[in-house]
Formats: C-alpha cells, sequence, structure tokens
C-alpha cells in the first residue's frame, strides 16, 4: 500500500469520521466513576442524551457496540416463546431476527428484495390477522445501512395503530440517531436501540436504548434470561449517577463533546446536511449511470447510498483498488450484496469539500477499474453542493 500523506477517507457507514474535538475529549484523564465528577458526568448525558432520540423518557447507555443494544431491546420486553415479526429489509434485519432467534423467541421473518424498506400495509396485515394477538413485537431497522433504505417509520405506526394491536414496536436506529430526524416519542416507539459509531460520531464502543413507558411496563414480566442486559440495575444506579460496573469513562466524554457539537449545529441543520449530502451523492451516482439500491424515493437514507455495480464487475475490486490508490474506505456490500454492491457512509462529521473528494475518488476509482461511467457524472453532485 502507498505510503499515505494528508488524512485517510473513511467513508463507511460507520464507524465514522471521529472530530478532533472528540478525540481531545476521550484523551481526558480517566477519573473515579463512583465519584462526584462521574456523577455529574452521568446525570448531564442522560439528558443531554435525549434530543437525538426525540424523547423525554429514559435512555440506557451500555458499554458495548450496537449489537448489545439489540439483545438488550428484546431480553428486556420479551418472554421465551414469544411471537415477533420481522422484516427482511437487509443484512441488519437478518442478524437481528436470527438473534431473535437464539435467544428463543419464534420469528415471523416477512421477506423482502433489500431494495425496499418495511411496507407498512404489509405489517398491518400481518397484525390484523393475527387475532389470537399472540405477536409481542414488531421488529424493524429504520435505518439500513446494508441498502441506503429508510423505513417510514411514522406511517408503519400508524399501521399498527389502525389494527389495534398491542404488540411493541422495536426499531434498530444505529445509523439513524444523529443523522436522521428521529422521534422517540412522537413515533410510538416502544425500544430505540442506537449506537455510538455513527451518527454519534464517536469511536465504537458505547450503544442504547431508549424505552417507553410501555416498554417499561414490559419489562417487569419478560421471562427472558437477562443480567447484564437488564435495564433496571442500570437505572436505578444511573439514579444515583453511576453505573453497576465500570463504565467506558473516556468515551462517555467523548459522547459529552460530540452531543454538544451536534446541539450548537441544531439537530435540523444536521438532519438537512445529511440529506442534501445523500442528494448529491445520488446525483453523481446517476451521473456516472450507475444505479442506487434503493427503489423508492421516500425511502432514501440520508446516512448511506449503496451502488450497484454493473453484473460483470466485482465491488470488491473496485473498493480495494479506491482504497489503494486514494487511501479512502468505502462500504462493502454485505450478505447477498457481497461484490454487488459498494456504500458510500455520508453520515457524522462531513461537510462539502470532503463528501465532493470522496466522490471525486469514487468516479477516479470507477475509471481505474474499467466501468464504462460518464467522467462528468461528478458535476451533477457539485451542482448540488453549489446551489442550495
Ligand atoms: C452498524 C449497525 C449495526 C451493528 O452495530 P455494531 O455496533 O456493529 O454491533 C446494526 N444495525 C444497523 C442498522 C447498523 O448500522
Amino acid at each position: 500500500m502507498s505510503q499515505a500523506s494528508g488524512r485517510h477517507f473513511l467513508q463507511i457507514p460507520g464507524p465514522t469520521n471521529v472530530p478532533d474535538q472528540v478525540l481531545r475529549a476521550i484523551s481526558g484523564p480517566t477519573i473515579d466513576h463512583r465519584g462526584p465528577d462521574f456523577a455529574e458526568l452521568t446525570w448531564h448525558l442522560l439528558d443531554a442524551i435525549k434530543p437525538v432520540f426525540g424523547t423525554a423518557g429514559p435512555v440506557v447507555i451500555y458499554p458495548s457496540s450496537g449489537t448489545g443494544a439489540w439483545e438488550a431491546a428484546l431480553v428486556n420486553t420479551l418472554s421465551p416463546d414469544d411471537r415477533v415479526l420481522c422484516f427482511e429489509t437487509g443484512h441488519f434485519a437478518t442478524l437481528w431476527q436470527e438473534m431473535a432467534r437464539d435467544l428463543g423467541l419464534r420469528v415471523e421473518f416477512v421477506p423482502g428484495d433489500w431494495r425496499h424498506g418495511v411496507d407498512p400495509a404489509l405489517v398491518a396485515e400481518k397484525l390484523a390477522a393475527d387475532t389470537a394477538r399472540s405477536i409481542k413485537a414488531v421488529c424493524m431497522v429504520h435505518n439500513e445501512t446494508s441498502t441506503g433504505v429508510t423505513s417510514r417509520l411514522p406511517e408503519i405506526r400508524q399501521a399498527i395503530d389502525a389494527t389495534g394491536h398491542s404488540a411493541l414496536l422495536l426499531a434498530d436506529a444505529i445509523s439513524s440517531i444523529g443523522s436522521a430526524d428521529y422521534r422517540h416519542d412522537e413515533w410510538g416507539v416502544d425500544v430505540t436501540v442506537a449506537g455510538a459509531q455513527k451518527g454519534l460520531m464517536l469511536p465504537p464502543g458505547l450503544s442504547f436504548n431508549a424505552i417507553s413507558d410501555k416498554a417499561l411496563e414490559a419489562s417487569r414480566t419478560a421471562g427472558l434470561r437477562r443480567s447484564f442486559w437488564d435495564w433496571k440495575p442500570i437505572m436505578e444506579a444511573n439514579e444515583r449517577g453511576s453505573f453497576p460496573y465500570t463504565p467506558a469513562t473516556n468515551l462517555l466524554y467523548g459522547l459529552r463533546e460530540a452531543l454538544r457539537m451536534l446541539d450548537a449545529e441544531g439537530l435540523p441543520a444536521v438532519f438537512a446536511r445529511h440529506a442534501r449530502h445523500a442528494r448529491a451523492t445520488r446525483a453523481a451516482v446517476r451521473g456516472w449511470g450507475l444505479e442506487v439500491v434503493c427503489l423508492d424515493e421516500r425511502e432514501y437514507s440520508g446516512s448511506v447510498t449503496a451502488v450497484l455495480v454493473p453484473p460483470d464487475q466485482d465491488a470488491d475490486k473496485i473498493r480495494r483498488m479506491i482504497l489503494e490508490r486514494f487511501d479512502m474506505s468505502l462500504g462493502a456490500g454485505l450478505g447477498k450484496f457481497t461484490g454487488r454492491v459498494f456504500r458510500i457512509g455520508h453520515l457524522g462529521h462531513l461537510n462539502d469539500l470532503t463528501l465532493a473528494g470522496s466522490l471525486a475518488g469514487i468516479q477516479m476509482g470507477l475509471q481505474l477499474a474499467g466501468l464504462d461511467i460518464d467522467p462528468g457524472g461528478i458535476n451533477a453532485a457539485l451542482e448540488v453542493l453549489g446551489s442550495d
């Protein structure tokens, strides 16, 4: 690999570029996690984290990757043999339902084509058919990071309500929180699962559950075995400004700084920036004559764009060439998109020129790999970035 000067471009959809301010915050001295300063930090964070979830309710913070928070959402609310309804939107939805099976839940996995979000009408149909009310939870991925498709969560909520079904709504918003408008309370989500290393701009290692009253109520009788992930002891310790174990102190410093940065920019501006960068990215992809995975314009992701390569091309080879030549990492195609798709992460700490540079690197890489693309493709993106 060539000796890189300048900065590596980390344009994968997580972990994302960590701002220098956040790295500096993390480098502070580790303090006593049972001392008064730490308690202040805990109380501050548990409050300051709420706006990014759109909630006034409790948020539990775990020292784990997002996968841990998936498990937490399931084991705190469900009992062995409970039926859960999951939707195949892509790779992450597939992994989450596998976990639900491993935990002893009875999963119905509704097939999908990986190019659409969860169909609200299908949710309604499945729940209406469950006259015995045996389905205890609907699990869905809000922003499917493997495909760049964002499901229409408010419409799904409405579809559930229209059936009068009482199933819990569990949503994976790991690549939504901090980059897309998200309203845990307003959309009636019962558990929102999130991670730190995507829109929240932290290194990997923290994850979250935002919890509704209904989910908290369900947790009192939920029968799945749990210990480390149990909300109850964590929320009790949080009241006192601590955790039942040693928390990830320095990552929490980083979280404080990241939340401060998001607040300073203003969440509506953060979300608009992401949507605009996504629009510019799609313009470039189409300018090159390539196809984005997402087929429904109501479901375009603001944080990641997945691009299909022509059938005679290997997306991994293109990514490898771009890494070697231009020192930029792009997201791999996952699951059944392996080799067929590359993903452009445009979330987190990103500005117009970082995106323009990324798209320039992709365009050059596609040409080097021998793809017959329109070399004027990037101009469509520059027009978006240069105008509104
Ligand atoms: C990244 C991601 C995950 C997995 O999170 P980890 O932190 O890797 O465990 C799950 N779901 C979605 C939507 C993601 O983007």
